[in-house]
């Protein structure tokens, strides 16, 4: 049995939630072509300590920056680089914190300038996909239920769900169970709890769900090279909805980022 949250853990987690929500967004209005993914990382570090927070990433198992920054055919856990972001690629930021001894951890995936129609559906399909998992996260449903929401959707639309990386649970440690797989069947897997808090991550890949770790340790790309899309929020399973504690309104809201 997985213990529920608190309502005290629960404000700690929003506060680190927010942190990493509008880290997100600076990191968004950073986002162009011609700019390195090193700068987008040293924009997200400045930001998370100039608010008393950790960027948690940094020396986690070994990681080597303060976040992830994926571009392209790379799924998750890229390293930033001197990579000079062109016009038409997609980087994943993820992001997280460490703040008042609980974690924050979130992604967004950013076009690069204008991208193609393909591109744009796989990162509108992704982000839906999410919501869709979001949704099925109510007190009462099973972990199945929620990667059956996103699975089913985005293999509506002809792409297809990374299966070796999953969400997870979070709190004093940054991944806790229940993990919580993009895909699934109804019914089946841990029984979802009020107070709960789950971070739900689809990664889908515009191509087949195959995938590779880079010789590096830690970038996992597509097998067949194409482009993959990973949006992560983190949740609290409530009886009814589920309460968003990250949001990417700070994104999408404040006019940095048009969609
Ligand atoms: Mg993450
Ligand atoms: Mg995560």
């Amino acid at each position: 049995m997985i213990k529920p949250k608190t309502e005290e853990e629960i404000e700690l987690l929003r506060e680190n939630a927010i942190i990493v929500s509008k880290t997100l967004a600076e990191v968004g209005k950073a986002v162009a072509p011609g700019v390195t993914t090193n700068t987008l990382c040293k924009v997200a570090e400045t930001f998370i300590r100039d608010h008393g927070a950790i960027p948690s990433f940094l020396g986690f198992e070994g990681f080597p920056a303060a976040i992830c920054a994926s571009v392209n055919d790379v799924v998750v856990h890229g390293f930033p680089s001197d990579y000079v972001l062109k016009e038409g690629d997609i980087v994943s930021a993820d992001i997280g914190t460490l703040y008042k001894g609980y974690n924050g951890d979130s992604c967004y995936t950013f076009p690069v300038g204008e991208v193609s129609p393909e591109t744009r559906k796989l990162l509108d399909v992704t982000k839906e996909s999410l919501y869709r998992g979001i949704a099925a996260a109510v007190a009462g449903a099973r972990v199945g239920d929620i990667g059956y929401a996103v699975q089913s959707y985005a293999e509506s639309f002809g792409f297809s769900v990374v299966r070796e990386l999953e969400g997870h649970g979070i709190g004093r440690e940054m991944h806790e169970n229940p993990g919580v797989p993009n895909y699934g069947r109804p019914g089946r897997g841990t029984h979802l709890v009020d107070g709960m808090v789950l971070c739900i991550e689809p990664m889908i890949n515009a191509g087949g769900k195959a995938v590779y770790l880079d010789r590096n340790g830690w970038a996992v790309h597509t097998a067949d090279h194409k482009n993959s899309a990973h949006f992560e929020l983190t949740v609290v399973v409530r009886k009814g909805r589920a309460e968003q504690l990250s949001t990417f309104d700070f994104i999408e809201k404040d006019g940095t980022i048009k969609f």
